[in-house]
C-alpha cells in the first residue's frame, strides 16, 4: 500500500512557476508600454504563431469558438446551409455552427479513436451542404486526407477544429495543409494555454484573414467601419505569454508522448480501452482517454477521486443529449450515433499533463489497476 497523494489533472500554476521569471518580465513590459489592445505583442506573437504552422496568416481573438465561427462569416455561411460536424466533441464546435444560422449535421465518431467517422460523411452531404468541421479530439488529428478529398469532390470549405490539438500532425499532413483555416483556443486548459481566454484562427487565405481581422475589431479597417463586427481581440498581455509558452510547446507536448506512454504500458491489459494513436500521426494527448466496458466510467471516476486524484470526463453527455441543445431546423443526425453515445457512458480522462511527475503518474496507475482488478 502506497501512501495517499494528491493527483491534480492541470499542471498550470507549475508551468507558471517554471516560466516565471520570463512571464513576469513579459506581463511587466506590456504594461509598461501602454499598449494592451492590437497592439505590437499581438502582432508579433501572430507571425511567430503563423510561422509555427509554417502558413501564411494568424488572427489572434477571444476565444476558439470565435476562431470557428468567424471563418464562416468570412466565408458567408447563413441560414439555409449545412455544416458537417461530429457529436463527440466540446458543446462549441456545435455552437459555432448554430451561430451563423446554418443546420448542425452531426455524424457519428469511430470507436478506435473516437474522431469523426469518415465513411459516414458522405451519406450527410445534401445540396444545402456548404462544409466539414473535423475536430481534432484529444490531441489527435483527423484523417485530413480523406476528408479534403471529400470536401474537394462536393466543392466544401473544411475548418479544423484544433482547439485540443495544437502542435499535433498527420502522417503526409501537417495543421492546416488540407483546410481554408485551423481554429485554436488558448483557453488555461489546453495544451498551450493561458490564464485566461483566447484563441487563433491559422490560415493561408488572405481573405479570411482579412475578414477577421475586421470582424474581431467591430467591422473596422483601417479606421472606418465597412459592416458591423465584434468584440473579439486576443490582448497584448496574453499575447506576450503566448509567444514565451510557444517556444515551449512542442517539448511539453513530447513529455505528454511519454506520460502517455508510461500509461500505455501499465495499463495494457487492464481492461479498460485504452487511446489508440494512428501510426505515423503526432498524438499530442491533450487528454489522455480510457474508456470502461459496461457504463462503469462514474464508478471508475468516484474510486479515483475517493483516492484523492482528480480524473474528469470528456464528455459525459454527449451533445445532441444535452438540454441546450437546438433541435427541429437547427441540427439534425445522420445515421445514428451510438459510438459518441458509448463513449459519452464509459469515458473516463486520466490526469494528464507536461509537469507530471513520477511519482503522480505510479501512483494513478496503481490506482487505476486496482479499480480495474476488483471491477473487470
Ligand atoms: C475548448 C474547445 C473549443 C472552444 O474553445 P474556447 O476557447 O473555450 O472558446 C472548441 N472546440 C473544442 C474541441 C474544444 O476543446
Amino acid at each position: 500500500m502506497s501512501v495517499k497523494m494528491q493527483v491534480g489533472f492541470y499542471g498550470h500554476v507549475r508551468q507558471y512557476h517554471n516560466l516565471k521569471a520570463d512571464i513576469d518580465k513579459a506581463i511587466v513590459d506590456v504594461l509598461e508600454s501602454g499598449q494592451y489592445v492590437l497592439g505590437p505583442a499581438l502582432s508579433k506573437f501572430e507571425e511567430e504563431l503563423a510561422a509555427f504552422f509554417g502558413m501564411k496568416y494568424a488572427v489572434g481573438l477571444n476565444s476558439g469558438t470565435d476562431a470557428l465561427w468567424l471563418p464562416m462569416l468570412a466565408m458567408d455561411i447563413s441560414p439555409g446551409d449545412e455544416v458537417i460536424t461530429v457529436t463527440n466533441t466540446f458543446f462549441a464546435t456545435a455552437e459555432s455552427i448554430w451561430i451563423t444560422g446554418a443546420k448542425v449535421v452531426f455524424v457519428d465518431s469511430e470507436p478506435k479513436t473516437n474522431l469523426i467517422d469518415v465513411d459516414k460523411i458522405e451519406a450527410a452531404i445534401t445540396p444545402r451542404t456548404r462544409g466539414i468541421i473535423p475536430v481534432h479530439l484529444y490531441g489527435q488529428c483527423t484523417p485530413m486526407d480523406k476528408i479534403s478529398a471529400i470536401a474537394r469532390k462536393h466543392n466544401l470549405f473544411v475548418i479544423e477544429d484544433c482547439a485540443q490539438a495544437f502542435d499535433a500532425a498527420g502522417d503526409t499532413f501537417k495543421l492546416g495543409d488540407l483546410s481554408d483555416a485551423v481554429a485554436t483556443s488558448f483557453i488555461a486548459q489546453k495544451n498551450l494555454g493561458i490564464p485566461g481566454d483566447g484563441g487563433a484562427i491559422v490560415t493561408d487565405r488572405e481573405d479570411i484573414m482579412k475578414e477577421a481581422k475586421r470582424l474581431r475589431n467591430h467591422g473596422s479597417y483601417k479606421r472606418s467601419h465597412h459592416s458591423f463586427g465584434f468584440n473579439s481581440r486576443l490582448d497584448d498581455l496574453h499575447a506576450a505569454m503566448l509567444s514565451i509558452k510557444l517556444k515551449h510547446i512542442h517539448e511539453w507536448n513530447d513529455r505528454r508522448q511519454e506520460i502517455a506512454k508510461v500509461y500505455d504500458t501499465a495499463l495494457a491489459g487492464c481492461g479498460l480501452k485504452l487511446p489508440y494513436a494512428m501510426p505515423g500521426y503526432r498524438h499530442v494527448y491533450h487528454l489522455y482517454v480510457v474508456e470502461t466496458p459496461n457504463g462503469k466510467r462514474d464508478d471508475l471516476l468516484g474510486y479515483l477521486e475517493s483516492e484523492g486524484i482528480d480524473a474528469k470526463c470528456h464528455y459525459p453527455i454527449a451533445i445532441h443529449r444535452q438540454a441546450g441543445f437546438p433541435w427541429g431546423k437547427e441540427a439534425e443526425i445522420v445515421g445514428g450515433v451510438p459510438n459518441s453515445e458509448y463513449n459519452a457512458a464509459n469515458c473516463v480522462s486520466l490526469p494528464m499533463f507536461p509537469e507530471m511527475n513520477q511519482d503522480e503518474i505510479d501512483y494513478t496507475i496503481e490506482k487505476v489497476l486496482a479499480w480495474c482488478k476488483s471491477n473487470l
